[in-house]
């Protein structure tokens, strides 16, 4: 995760984001951390044409980059300054040393070509190109002048066949290389700003770090060998002072250093901190008693068409057992697509109803609402169910609101809709809020308060990698659907190179023709909605030409209506090919469509993916889905359909996407600022996350106010890391 992945805006996504910069000012924060939170600007060496370069790298568009910023501004790796051997043996790809001498200068020329400045040294075993962009050829040739010796640091890379050297970071003559450092941190530089310069600005931070009390427990530093924050810091920047990281020889990637792992652990401590004392406030907050003697949930269950899954009842007992306790519920329900977390939330309201309250379900979309509110419905018995959106008529509504009020209703099943100021409840006892993705913490919140300490139950169908669970909802209790229902039959999933694109449409000719019904799903394009549209009506056009009648469309632009009734055309078989864009994606269920077809699949990601898969397979019939790409595919994206191929285990695929693609493409909250971590990183260092928890839950356990000597210097460490919204919850003292 680089520092311009994070600048882009804070959009909320999910819980545990107590990271608002705005909200935060000084406030409390202990002054000892002041310096830390100055400007970096305030630094010396920090001149007007330097300013707004740090900005660029670490600045966002609330605040000015500060001093913590450039401290948390870790180097990438370190160059070692002893001379790596010569150009035909040093390894390309790692940073080496070279001595060299200067052969040639094909400078850029004039003119609007982006082509670079090159400059062809060699040693006694071979040449090397070193590539130049946007430098003037004057300052080139003054670094390298024709026939004279220098020394070069960087990393060679493979180009066509030839060895190059793009930037390198160091050029110096024999006297500027005895000067050098025997380590030289590198950094994420940004452009007009070096890596030496970042160094330089980091070792005048360092400066003002403040003596900060040790907040981790010493006894675990020791049996671990980690330093103190300050030391890790210090050797983070200072590799130079620093003991050497590694045994001589050793290969690979930057590796975990007792530094970084030091620091990572800081970080992670930090974020499960705030949200061990989130969930403590949830778990004290009074709540009350929402499940009754378990009549109607008995009731309601003996009338079910099917015997709940193992993975069912344990879940409804946890959610009960929650319910019928007086604190307050915080719970998540994970399941993949088709594993039943509709029975078990019509389960866990019929509880509340019990109780002689009211329940509220709500869906991120029309369709979906209607969809609940119509399998609720099926299932529901004598529970009074409504539907709530922003469709309605205004006497429906009127009507609808007066009942709520009343309480001539029991569950409410709604969208956004639901917790618009007019919408009063007589007593809401549970919220379910389906989808978690697509809501903010906000809405969560603004449907609890509806009611008095409302119970809220959060569904979600993708599969969390335990790292990313524990990040973004540690805040939660967990319940997970593991097991599907019975009698679901494999889907086969094929890859299929568009150039064959003749043969599917041939294929699905003959499977409507034998009653099949056929999901398409047109390219997402990203950026542009419109483009994405046109992609969709071209394929349409296609098919409508080929199979006449039998094609439906529906997509994101259409009027709520239009898209339901396109939904609902094809749910009956009126319709036989729907094509798509990805409004299906979540939830939608038509038990009879046996075939998915996803049309330039490489440009999805793993998890929707996995979900829209989830679409087919429903019903007792064989299904298949057809990922269609244009080749040629790069490795990852093979891999990726591969993994898609070899199994239908949500959480296998989301663990193999977090691998391949990071956590901030994962969760899809990249663009959303919502990626979690500076230091730490969730593939390297998510042992040190599970140990974070535990630390932070004990912690909690035994000094829930942070009063104690640790207490108080944890509470620098929530303010260091910004996770201080939690220290409001602590109250006064
Ligand atoms: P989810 O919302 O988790 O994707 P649903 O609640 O929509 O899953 O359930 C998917 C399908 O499986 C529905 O048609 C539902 O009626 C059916 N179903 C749910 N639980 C069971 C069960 N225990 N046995 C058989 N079928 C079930
Ligand atoms: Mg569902």
């Amino acid at each position: 995760m680089t520092e311009n992945q994070r600048q882009d805006g804070e959009r909320e996504v999910a819980p545990a984001t107590d990271r608002r910069p705005a909200e935060q000012g000084p406030g409390l924060r202990p002054s000892l951390l002041d310096p830390l939170f100055a400007p970096a600007r305030t630094l010396p060496g920090i001149g007007p044409k330097m300013a707004p370069l740090i900005e660029r790298l670490l600045g966002l568009p609330e605040r000015p980059a500060r001093i913590v910023d450039l401290l948390f501004h870790l180097p990438q790796g370190g160059v070692a300054r002893q001379l790596r051997g010569s150009i035909s043996e040093a390894p390309p790809g790692e940073p080496v040393t070279l001595g060299v001498t200067v052969v040639s200068h094909r400078p850029s020329g004039f003119g609007m070509g982006k082509r670079p400045h090159r400059v062809l040294v060699e040693d006694s075993t071979g040449d090397i190109t070193l590539v130049f962009f946007g430098m003037p050829a004057a300052r080139v040739e003054k670094m390298l002048p024709l026939g004279s010796h220098r020394y070069i640091s960087g990393r060679i890379e493979l180009w066509d066949g030839h060895r190059q050297m793009v930037h390198p970071s160091r050029i110096v003559d024999e006297a500027g290389l005895a000067a050098l450092p025997a380590v030289e941190p590198i950094y994420g530089a940004t452009e007009g700003l070096t890596s030496r310069a970042i160094s330089k600005l980091a070792h005048a931070a360092l400066e003002r770090l403040p003596v900060l009390p040790e907040w981790q427990d010493p006894a675990w530093l020791a049996k671990n060998a980690l330093p103190s924050f300050a030391e890790a810091l210090g050797a983070e920047h200072r590799p130079e002072d620093a003991p050497p990281p590694r045994p001589e020889g050793a290969e690979g990637p930057p590796p975990q250093t007792p530094a970084r792992r030091r620091l990572a652990y800081d970080e992670l401590l930090a974020s499960q901190l705030a949200l061990a004392l989130t969930r403590a406030r949830n778990r004290r907050a009074p709540g009350r008693v929402n499940a009754g003697d378990g009549r109607l949930k008995a009731q309601i269950e003996a009338a079910l068409p099917f015997a709940l899954t193992g993975a069912q009842a344990r879940a409804v007992e946890e959610i009960r057992d929650d319910l019928a306790s007086d604190r307050r519920m915080l719970r998540l329900l994970q399941g993949d697509v088709g594993s039943g977390k509709t029975a078990v939330a019509l389960l866990a309201m019929a509880s509340a109803v019990e109780a002689g309250r009211q329940a509220a379900l709500m869906a991120p979309t029309e369709i979906l609402a209607r969809q609940h509110y119509e399998r609720l419905s099926a299932m529901a018995g004598p529970l009074r169910l409504r539907l709530l959106t922003g469709r309605d008529r205004a006497p429906e509504r009127r009507a609808t609101l007066g009942d709520l009020a009343e309480g001539g209703i029991d569950i409410v099943v709604g969208t956004h809709a639901l917790f618009q100021e007019s919408v009063a409840f007589r007593d809401l006892g549970l919220a379910v809020v389906d989808e978690q993705h697509r809501f903010g913490v906000h809405q969560r919140l603004a449907l609890g308060a509806k009611g008095e300490a409302v119970d809220i139950l959060v569904m979600t169908a993708t599969p969390i990698p335990r790292t990313l669970a524990l990040t973004f909802f540690g805040d939660m209790d967990v319940s997970v659907l593991d097991e599907k229902p019975a009698g679901r039959r494999p889907i086969a999933t094929r890859l299929v190179s568009t150039e064959r694109l003749d043969e599917v449409v041939a294929a699905l000719g003959r499977a409507i023709a034998a009653g099949e019904r056929v999901y398409w799903i047109c390219p997402m394009v990203a950026e542009s909605e419109f483009v994405d549209l046109a992609a969709a009506e071209d394929r349409y056009a296609d098919l409508r030409q080929e199979f006449g009648e039998a094609v439906g469309l529906v997509h994101g632009r259409m009027a709520g209506p239009d898209k339901d009734a396109a939904m609902e055309r094809f749910a009956a078989g009126e319709t036989r090919i729907l094509v798509a864009t990805t409004v299906v994606e979540v939830g939608v269920d038509v038990p009879e469509a046996t075939i998915m077809v996803i049309e330039h699949a490489e440009r999805f990601g793993l998890a929707q993916l996995h979900q829209l898969r989830g679409r087919v397979g429903r019903g007792s019939r064989a299904s298949s889905c057809l990922l269609l790409y244009r080749g040629p595919l790069g490795q990852v994206a093979r891999a990726r359909l591969e993994m898609m191929r070899e199994t239908e285990d949500g959480f296998r695929i989301a663990e193999e996407d977090l691998r391949l693609r990071g956590e901030g493409e994962v969760l899809g909250t990249r663009q959303s600022g919502l990626a979690a971590f500076r230091l730490a990183r969730l593939d390297s260092d998510g042992d040190l996350l599970e140990a974070a928890r535990d630390d932070a839950r004990m912690i909690v356990e035994r000094d829930p106010a942070l009063r104690s000597e640790r207490g108080r210097a944890l509470r620098v460490l929530l303010y260091l890391f910004e996770r201080d919204a939690a220290i409001r919850l602590l109250g006064a003292g």
